[in-house]
């Protein structure tokens, strides 16, 4: 009990201190394909950044109409947007859902046109999006889409309906245990261990995919516990991963060792080359609850 107060009391230190290095909050996009993509990559950083007084915007590519197995189309898109905002709430994130088939994604112009307008209309500083290397069409090609946009965010001729942005963001991808034709580089790790309810918290609402659909594609409904009050123990165990030597690596790096040696959890991302190129500094203003 005395530990949260003293996180609390740190955080909101930390958010009047942040608030006034700067003269807006932050506003973080992240981008993934499915609605409950960004929730399992970096709903722990999100509630992070919220917590410290910054703006987190999720957007899912897909509808997620295709994510169920009895279950489809406009009803269950319906559902998983319902999902969303339960989301939206429970991290303080705004939660966007754009209108495309889940399963039937492709690279087109006309989305890649619709995530420039995202980037734009957040105002964003800090672009988060998967690699283009994975097992999943959809997620392959969100990460083509956002890499796509990466420059296109900055030409005033380039869906011109909505202001370009002046300063490129700083792109980056989420984790994934991708090895070919390369692994994850963890450049950034996030300490989010102290969030970690709130992390659970959210992947909770998604009670379509991680109760229904995720066991039932993957052959383990039996291990859902039927007692809801074992939800999140179990999301633990089955979503959360412990940090590899990489990220433990890449923790010492930006907590010093002895903090990091106490980390339980963590979310790490690598920089994409494309968009603006952040030194450490930058890095340390765009992430400020890193350690110093
Ligand atoms: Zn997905």
């Amino acid at each position: 009990m005395k530990k949260r107060f003293l996180w609390i009391a740190m955080m909101a230190f930390t958010l009047v201190f942040n608030l006034k290095a700067q003269d807006r909050p932050l506003q973080i996009i992240m981008i993934g394909a499915h609605p409950d993509d960004c929730d399992i990559k970096s709903g722990g950083t999100a509630a992070l950044f919220v917590a410290m007084g910054h703006k987190v915007k999720f957007v899912s590519v897909t509808n997620g109409d295709a994510g169920h197995q009895s279950e489809g189309g406009g009803m269950l898109a319906k559902r998983r947007i319902a999902e969303t905002q339960e989301v939206a709430r429970r991290l303080g994130v705004a939660y966007d859902v754009l209108d495309n088939h889940d399963g039937e994604l492709l690279p087109t112009l006309e989305i890649r046109l619709q995530i420039i307008r995202k980037i734009r209309e957040w105002k964003a500083d800090v672009v988060i999006a998967p690699r283009s290397n994975d097992y999943h069409p959809d997620h392959r090609y969100t990460g083509v889409l956002v890499q796509d946009a990466a420059f296109m965010v900055g030409v005033p001729n380039v869906a011109p309906d909505v202001e370009p942005l002046r300063k490129n963001p700083v792109f980056l991808y989420f984790q994934d245990n991708f090895k070919k034709p390369n692994p994850f580089q963890p450049d950034i790790a996030v300490d989010i261990t102290p969030v970690i309810d709130k992390k659970l918290a959210g992947l909770d609402a998604h009670q379509s995919q991680f109760y229904e659909w995720l066991p039932w594609i993957g052959n383990y409904e039996s291990e859902v516990p039927k007692d809801p009050s074992k939800h999140k123990e179990y999301l633990l165990a089955k979503r959360v991963q412990q940090p590899n030597p990489e990220v433990r690596k890449t923790l010492e790096k930006w907590y010093g060792k002895s903090r990091a040696d106490q980390i339980k959890y963590a979310e790490a991302f690598e920089i994409c080359e494309y968009g603006s190129q952040p030194t450490e500094q930058d890095i340390r203003r765009l992430f400020p609850m890193l350690g110093k």
